[in-house]
């Protein structure tokens, strides 16, 4: 345990509205968040309750419409569109539901592309970089494979080392198990609590309580406003329960 936990995400009065012809949907009503280093953070809530657009801003792909976001120490709100580019390839990885690899390119190229923005890093460092990442994700042997040639966790696995190239501050996930069954579900999940306890700081956005109690605190979303925040007591292993499961009869 360190002394004094840096803070990596500090929301204050956030709001976000989106225009849908004559309707203004206000998508988030003023949150306050606040997200340290090293901390696994559930973002729950039912479909339409804001999880998605909070993820997208927290993540820079999308700005808020009033309120304040510090990112690492950075305001981001007055940033332009090229340095929020530039502040995700260097310090952001993400994961989404449906892996988002490129199709005609390999495991391995798929992972190099987020170093392809930090120029101080040359071809080879990127390709032992890529390697590395994906050894660390258990896909040593399937770096050569395009994505229609690996199984849906197989590819997540990509996206998660994809994520991880450049030595990301935060990770976002949104709904990263959502496609997957069960078993493949604990995988990953057992993926991210191994990250975790080496000290990286995920934000995971999921509606399922089951997979919110792999991490260490759940934040609920309901209509664009936060409200609950239970630190949990005690997270479920994901490896535990992937032992316990009824053994794969194929
Ligand atoms: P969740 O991820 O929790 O399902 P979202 O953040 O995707 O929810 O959506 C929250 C609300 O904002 C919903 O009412 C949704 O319809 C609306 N919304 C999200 N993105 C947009 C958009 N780009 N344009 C218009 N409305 C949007
Ligand atoms: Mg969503």
């Amino acid at each position: 345990m360190k002394a004094h936990k840096k803070t990596i995400i500090s929301v204050t009065g956030l709001k976000k509205y989106f225009r849908v012809g004559e309707v203004i949907v206000q998508a988030l009503r003023g949150i306050d968040l606040s997200i340290e280093e090293g901390e696994f953070v559930a973002i729950m809530g039912a479909s339409g309750s804001g999880k998605s657009t909070m993820l997208n801003i927290l993540g820079c792909l999308d700005q808020p419409s009033e309120g304040t976001y510090l990112l690492d120490g950075t305001d981001v709100s007055g940033l332009s569109k090229n340095e929020l580019a530039r502040l995700r390839n260097l310090k952001l990885g993400f994961v989404f539901q449906s892996y988002n690899l490129l199709p005609r390119t390999s495991a391995l190229e798929n992972v190099e592309l987020p170093l392809f923005y930090n120029h101080a890093i040359r071809a080879r460092e990127r390709r032992e970089r890529a390697e590395a990442a994906l050894g660390a994700v258990g896909l040593a042997d399937r770096m050569h494979h395009m994505p229609n040639q690996l199984s849906g966790g197989q590819q997540q696995r990509v996206a998660i080392a994809r994520s991880l190239v450049n030595d990301p501050v935060l990770i976002l996930a949104d709904e990263a198990t959502g496609n997957l069954d069960t078993r493949t579900s604990y995988e990953i999940m057992a993926l991210f609590q191994e990250l975790n306890e080496k000290g990286k700081t995920i934000v995971f956005v999921t509606h399922e309580p089951e997979i919110a109690e792999f991490m260490g605190r759940n934040v609920v979303f309901r209509d664009g406003n936060i409200v609950k925040q239970n630190p949990l007591l005690k997270r479920n292993s994901a490896m535990e329960m992937l032992k316990a499961l009824p053994p794969e009869n194929d």
